[in-house]
């Protein structure tokens, strides 16, 4: 019998300081220590995120513990975003620091709980962090990455780093309307490609990062990658060969905040209105708009003259330098049009709101919660993505589950940039909510039910994760 197994297995849980990450990462524990008899975790999150209140400890299982490690950073990372160079080299600086301070503290963690008589069987850690793994291989621990994003992208990176990269690169750098076929995926033009494999993208510097981790699987004896995502959502990217790094799809793992104080005034508003006939507006945590493309969203949402709920957040991560232009005051000049029809607010609890029987549409940066969040609401969506795997997820949504249009982005002639102009939105928004609404209600409503099924009992998802528990654990 293998020593390290036991009756109550005990998770380690890493996560990167991010929204998109912490929110999975901590569903998927509260699922394992809720659901499987036995089984216990701890949930390490960095000091950073405890003290942004990103995560809500209320409300979880006896046996789910939280714990913490350092980024370097305990007040929160900030950067500038005004240059890509200074971007670079602080992201950089703070990916270094994130190594060392982390594995020092969880050093002392893993020791601790191995002193304590309840040594973790298992260590499960998100995107970027790579030396968790690391750390995971130097105690002689297995560990499981938790992959945040679609089996599509994984498989569009995994390809990249295993043979592929040439004939991406040319599509993603050389040829812009050229396409790329890859095993068992839909055809890819270069708008559907995670920009952090395009070169001119400034957040390219991402892509050693990925490569790293990919890298790192092949280290693992067993590698096994946990996937928020479900065999009924993607079966032919899920079909696809990865050699020996094992594919565990478990979502979705959708969270909802249910510490007290979270409902917010925004809720009384949404009950005023009718059924499927408000617009909700966000881009995520972490997309800053540029000047133009706000404006051209405030001008859209005038002119569609359509009751909204628009979600800007605060950039946490932007450092002071930055303040100047700050989405909230770049929109000032048109915010008495727009409170007129619609609220504009800092945060909400998107879920409940998604499920609010009041919103028609969700007008998405197709981050990958997001995209996820909208299928198990049953919403349909304006697909408008800024970067990285929010191009892919577009198509995706688009293209394969059918529940929404994508905005298609104009190349400025003068300034070279990139925006989506007000009449292109208010077209979108328009054909969701009225001409095809019938047709992205039914196919949204079909993936509402087939999310529910996956994670039910007996569901898809809910085998594979009792069986990754039992192969790691039991
Ligand atoms: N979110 C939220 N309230 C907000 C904005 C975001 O609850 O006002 C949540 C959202 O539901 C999602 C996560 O934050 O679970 C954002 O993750 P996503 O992958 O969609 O985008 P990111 O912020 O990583 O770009």
């Amino acid at each position: 019998m293998d020593n390290n197994k036991s009756k109550s297995p005990h998770f380690l849980f890493v996560t990167f300081p991010a929204q998109g990450h912490i929110n999975p990462s901590l569903e998927l524990a509260k699922r394992i220590a809720g659901t499987i008899a036995g089984a216990r975790v701890t949930f390490a999150a960095s000091i950073s995120s405890y003290n942004r209140r990103m995560f809500s400890t209320e409300n979880v299982p006896e046996t789910l513990v939280f714990a913490t490690y350092s980024d370097g950073h305990d007040d929160g990372f900030k950067y500038s975003t005004s240059s890509d160079k200074s971007r670079k080299a602080a992201t950089g600086q703070y990916m270094s620091e994130m190594r060392r301070r982390g594995k020092e503290t969880l050093t002392e963690l893993i020791e601790d709980n191995r002193k304590q008589n309840r040594p973790f069987i298992c260590v499960v850690y998100t995107i970027l962090l790579t030396w968790v793994a690391e750390l995971a291989r130097e105690f002689h621990l297995p560990s499981a990455l938790l992959w945040v994003q679609p089996v599509t992208v994984f498989s569009i990176f995994y390809h990249y780093f295993n043979g592929y990269a040439e004939a991406i690169s040319e599509v993603a750098n050389n040829n812009p309307s050229g396409s790329i076929k890859l095993p068992s995926l839909p055809l890819l033009y270069l708008r559907d490609i995670p920009t952090f494999i395009v070169a001119s993208n400034p957040y390219a510097f991402f892509l050693s990062a990925f490569q790293e981790m990919m890298e790192s699987l092949k280290q693992d004896e067993n590698p096994k990658v946990l996937i928020n995502s479900f065999q009924e959502l993607e079966p032919e990217a899920l079909s696809s060969v990865f050699y020996n790094v094992k594919i565990v799809p478990v979502g979705p793992l959708i969270t909802s905040r249910t510490d007290s104080g979270t409902r917010g005034e925004y809720v009384e508003w949404l009950d005023t209105k009718s059924d499927s006939s408000v617009l909700y507006i966000s881009f995520g945590t972490l997309a800053v708009l540029s000047k133009k493309q706000l404006h051209e969203l405030c001008k859209a949402l005038i002119k569609s003259r359509r009751p909204f709920l628009w979600v800007i957040t605060d950039k946490s991560h932007r450092s002071k330098e930055d303040e100047a232009e700050k989405e909230e005051e770049i929109i000032k000049s048109f915010r008495q049009e727009l409170d007129e029809i619609g609220m504009v607010v800092s945060w909400c609890d998107q879920f409940s709101v998604l499920k609010h029987r009041s919103i028609g549409c969700f007008v998405t940066h197709c981050g990958w919660n997001s995209t996820l969040e909208s299928l198990v609401a049953g919403v349909p969506v304006v697909a408008f993505p800024q970067f990285n795997d929010q191009m892919t997820n577009a198509k995706l949504l688009e293209e394969c589950w059918r529940t929404g249009v994508r905005v298609m982005e104009k190349k400025e002639e003068e300034e070279g940039v990139v925006v989506v102009e007000s009449e292109e939105i208010r077209r979108c928004i328009e054909e969701v909510m009225e001409e095809k609404a019938e047709d992205f209600r039914r196919n949204a409503a079909r993936w509402r039910d087939l999310t529910a099924d996956a994670v039910s009992e007996g569901g898809s998802s809910f085998n594979h994760l009792k069986a990754f528990v039992d192969e790691e654990g039991m």
